[in-house]
């Protein structure tokens, strides 16, 4: 008797001790560094041609995000085509959910643009960019941070919140196509949701490369809600050796905040915010040098894990940020 109580309870010891292990090494699979190389570099490759929105290279890449997140079993959101929001011919955001437990109505968003400005002869905003000299010789922008590195982000984090499966919330995973060209994709999307039913959008935008000697993510607007106080209490929590201030405010006076999908949402009230790190002074920038080869996948596995432990709460459904009022007119 006394023998089994024992190894009972060094079994018992040993399951609960699997749980954490578990989820610490899917983390350490699905944001590895090889697993997020791997993304990046067919979203980059020259056969996509840079996904400029409207494109067949545009198009192939929505294809594969949908793929990812078939493999992810996300599930495809009512009034799309699967997993494709179509906005016109040929262009198309891409949706998968995972359906909340105890509160489906809330939705919270991870969200990144897969679109690009294309090739020196699609360039929206040529002249723009930096003027580096491209060094394959090539005429392909391949948008490996900007923003290969956000959508790699959006398909592990999906992959990890479906096996983790403790969502409260509805949580709803999108590329966005069409944001080089004025946001356009978000835009679309933002009047489909009741924006109520939207408690946070964590918007990713190049996190594959850093300058300046900087390690650590900032969050665009984080005046305009207390998204970022949720972030770094959940982090410090949660995370294995959380780093101090893990999320800090935009550095910069570029109105990134306004620059990329998260201001469509923003602007109807919705905590919306984008979560990045490179500055927008970088020098492969809108360049043609901005290849697979020039990103740090080791820096973008820490901020993926810390986006991960961050938004427990948001998940689970016990934080909700607050809305943002400044900018409804
Ligand atoms: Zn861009």
């Amino acid at each position: 008797m006394r023998f089994f109580i024992k190894s009972f309870l060094v079994l018992q010891f040993v399951f609960s001790f699997s749980i954490v292990k578990g989820q610490s090494s899917l983390a350490d699979s699905l944001f590895h560094p090889d697993s997020l190389r791997n993304i990046v570099e067919v979203l980059a490759s020259d056969s996509l041609e840079g996904r400029f929105t409207g494109t067949a290279g545009n198009l192939k890449a929505a294809y594969l995000i949908a793929d990812e997140f078939k493999k992810a079993k996300l599930n495809p959101v009512a009034g799309n085509k699967g997993f494709f929001q179509e906005i016109k011919p040929a262009w198309f955001n891409v949706i998968g959910a995972i359906k909340g437990r105890s509160k489906p109505g809330q939705i919270i968003i991870f969200s990144a643009h897969y679109d690009h400005i294309g090739t020196t002869e699609t360039n929206p905003y040529p002249g723009l960019g930096g003027n580096a000299i491209a060094e394959k010789k090539d005429k392909i922008y391949n948008g490996a941070n900007d923003n290969a590195s956000g959508v790699a982000a959006v398909i592990s984090l999906a992959k990890y919140f479906k096996q983790t499966e403790n969502n409260e919330r509805t949580l709803i995973f999108i590329g966005f196509t069409g944001e080089e060209m004025g946001l356009l994709g978000s835009k679309y999307l933002v009047n489909v949701f009741e924006p109520d039913s939207i408690v946070a959008v964590i918007n990713i935008e190049m996190i594959g490369r850093t300058d300046q000697g900087k390690s650590k993510p900032f969050i665009t607007g984080a005046e305009f809600s207390d998204l970022k106080n949720i972030l770094n209490n959940n982090y410090k929590t949660y995370a294995d050796k959380p780093e101090k201030e893990f999320f800090k405010k935009d550095p910069y006076q570029q109105s990134l905040f306004t620059r990329s999908d998260n201001y469509s949402f923003a602007l109807k009230g919705v905590p919306a915010h984008s979560i990045m790190q490179t500055s927008p002074y970088d020098k492969y920038y809108h360049n043609l040098n901005d290849e697979t080869e020039t990103l740090d996948f080791v820096l973008m596995k820490k901020i993926i894990y810390g986006i991960a432990i961050g938004t427990t709460g948001l998940i689970k459904g016990t934080d909700t940020p607050t809305r943002i009022k400044e900018l409804i007119k």
